[in-house]
């Protein structure tokens, strides 16, 4: 199981597409059930959760571009002691999607791994990384993911790994092997 953020941030941008192309698959080509998908998912992600510690981690919060939304920018204002336009142009920034995010990583309210607003955290905090949802009815936010959050990272390698989930691909002449990582 990998663990290092580092070399899976790597690992994750070098297998993107190929793992887009898992994910499209499982979805749309794949007689498993969504149930059955799910119940792999569960399991994985609680084996990762025994090697994985988010306290320790905190990968999410010093790495990753959190989106939020003009509640949020009020409550961490707030929390930051600024008013909201202070909060706005000091640290959140609005991208090409229209949407606002912060500016810098890692978050300011990360402090030795813990974060200083937990009870008021944005709602986007909370359910990080959303593996209480269908992997599959998110494909790009999953994908968004892979390369920050260990979690998330080893449930998918999990998946492309299980021997029910070996996809085929074709080969000059109309043979077909399974897929190499
Ligand atoms: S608000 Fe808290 S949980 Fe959310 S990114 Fe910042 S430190 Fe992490
Ligand atoms: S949710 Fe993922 S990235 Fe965030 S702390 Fe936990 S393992 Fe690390």
């Amino acid at each position: 199981m990998e663990t290092d953020p580092k070399r899976i941030h790597r690992l994750a941008i070098r297998r993107e597409k190929d793992n887009r192309n898992f994910l499209r698959w499982l979805k749309y080509r794949h007689p498993w059930s969504r149930r059955q998908v799910m119940e792999l998912q569960v399991e994985l992600a609680n084996r990762a959760w025994e090697r994985i510690d988010c306290r320790e981690c905190a990968n999410c919060c010093a790495a990753m571009q959190l989106q939020l939304t003009a509640a949020d920018c009020a409550q961490m204002a707030t929390a930051a002691g600024m008013t909201l336009a202070e909060f706005r142009r000091e640290h959140s920034e609005r991208q090409g999607d229209g949407l606002w995010y912060l500016k810098r990583q890692p978050c300011l309210f990360l402090r030795e791994n813990h974060c200083t607003i937990y009870a008021d955290r944005p709602s986007r905090c909370c359910g990080f990384p959303y593996l209480h949802c269908h992997m599959l009815d998110d494909i790009a936010g999953t994908l968004q993911q892979v390369p920050y959050c260990p979690v998330v990272f080893n449930v998918l390698e999990g998946m492309k790994a299980h021997p029910n989930l070996q996809r085929k691909r074709r080969r000059p002449g109309g043979a077909r092997k399974p897929t190499a990582e």
